[in-house]
């Protein structure tokens, strides 16, 4: 069966591709393929992006969320709660520095629910990671006020909400740090594997850079055991070029995302727009009891949907296997409803109407 829309179209137009290949040129005359002057460049203009004071380009959001982590000194012992629903980088990052996350729940946002937190917290805990799931901000004041109380840091997962705001703030500048991915799926990707770290704190910041090169202070001094977690001069060179065409695609990819809430609400739970904060739809995705079969259905007229991401992370099998302390009834309830509709911004019209018009003949309203 041929694909008539996919999920995702990661070629590059031509316009793009000859700015792309200048900026891949410029950094082969230079030479400074290692922490280049692009790497610093777009440091400054993510940090500026996000509000704030420092940004460490990384090579990966899986090292991006790992290496806020252990900047913060999160280790064996410690706790940090987080959200059953997320890519499993969220959970492995936890895991890695020695600590142990405990899964909270979501709620109907898909997002950790501030109001399962609590009863989480116990003399080990440590931090807070949010992740914001699907390109919606979490609810970052009651978050925050639940971790004010209790001495607890604020870690954030921002990997799938460049560009999205809570309350006017841009996902990113709400934790003590805050980790993102900018590999090439995401909504503001690199051609490659590409992360950040931002902080305001310049102690933390300061770490940060020793942390992404084997804890190096000097070519010569080790401070910290680490590895090499650097962001490529010419992953940052592409993502210097693609932040200028970043609000174009959002407003493309938002446009998409309102033209389906409006066409599809009468059917399925569609993400409708918050007031308190504006969506980045890094996936658009549904919740319909009829999930499977509606899957099967689009799947058939070829339209590429997805389930992101079952199981969830704490059924894997190496959490599962540890007993992970956990308890998600709306999780598990939610992630057999979710599915995940093409959004991505090189869409066609004609791509978008096949899409709505699959999802009503399945329930018999074309
Ligand atoms: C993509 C993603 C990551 C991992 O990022 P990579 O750059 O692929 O390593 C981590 N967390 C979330 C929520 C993600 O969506």
């Amino acid at each position: 069966m041929t694909v008539t829309v996919p999920f995702l179209d990661l070629r590059v137009p031509d316009e793009e591709r000859a700015a792309l290949l200048a900026r891949l040129d410029a950094v082969l005359r230079h030479g400074r393929l290692v922490l280049g002057p692009e790497v610093a460049e777009i440091e400054g203009l993510i940090a500026r992006f996000l509000g704030r004071k420092h940004a460490i380009g990384v090579n990966s959001g899986s090292d991006a969320v790992w290496l806020a982590l252990r900047a913060v000194g999160i280790g064996p012992g410690d706790e940090v709660i987080t959200t059953p629903l997320s890519f499993i980088a969220s959970a492995n990052a936890i895991r890695l520095t020695g600590a142990t996350p405990v899964f909270g729940d979501i709620g109907d946002d898909l997002n950790l629910d501030p109001a399962c937190l609590e009863a989480l917290i116990t003399p080990r805990t440590k931090a807070i990671l949010p992740v914001h799931w699907t390109g919606r901000v979490c609810r970052m004041d009651q978050i925050g006020d639940i971790a004010r109380r209790h001495g607890l840091m604020v870690v954030e997962d921002c990997s799938q909400a460049f560009d999205a705001t809570y309350r006017g703030r841009r996902s990113g500048s709400f934790g003590i740090v805050a980790a993102c991915s900018m590999n090439s799926m995401k909504v503001y990707g690199s051609l490659g594997e590409a992360g950040v770290v931002s902080t305001d704190d310049d102690a933390l910041a300061d770490r940060l850079g020793l942390l992404r090169y084997n804890g190096m202070r000097s070519r010569e001094i080790c401070e910290e055991i680490a590895t090499n977690s650097r962001l490529d001069t010419i992953q940052a060179a592409f993502l210097i070029e693609r932040l200028e065409r970043l609000p174009a695609q959002m407003a493309r990819r938002r446009a998409i995302a309102a033209h389906y809430n409006e066409a599809l609400a009468d059917l399925v739970e569609v993400p409708l727009p918050d007031p308190d904060s504006l969506h980045g739809y890094y996936t658009y995705t549904i919740q319909t009891d009829a999930r499977d079969a509606l899957m099967a259905h689009m799947t058939a007229d070829g339209i590429e949907v997805r389930v992101q991401h079952s199981p969830l992370m704490p059924e894997q099998a190496p959490y599962a296997a540890e007993g992970a302390v956990a308890h998600f009834p709306n999780a598990q309830r939610l992630i057999k409803r979710v599915l995940c509709l093409p959004v991505h911004d090189k869409l066609s019209d004609a791509q978008r109407d096949i899409v709505v018009d699959s999802v009503r003949q399945f329930f018999g309203k074309a």
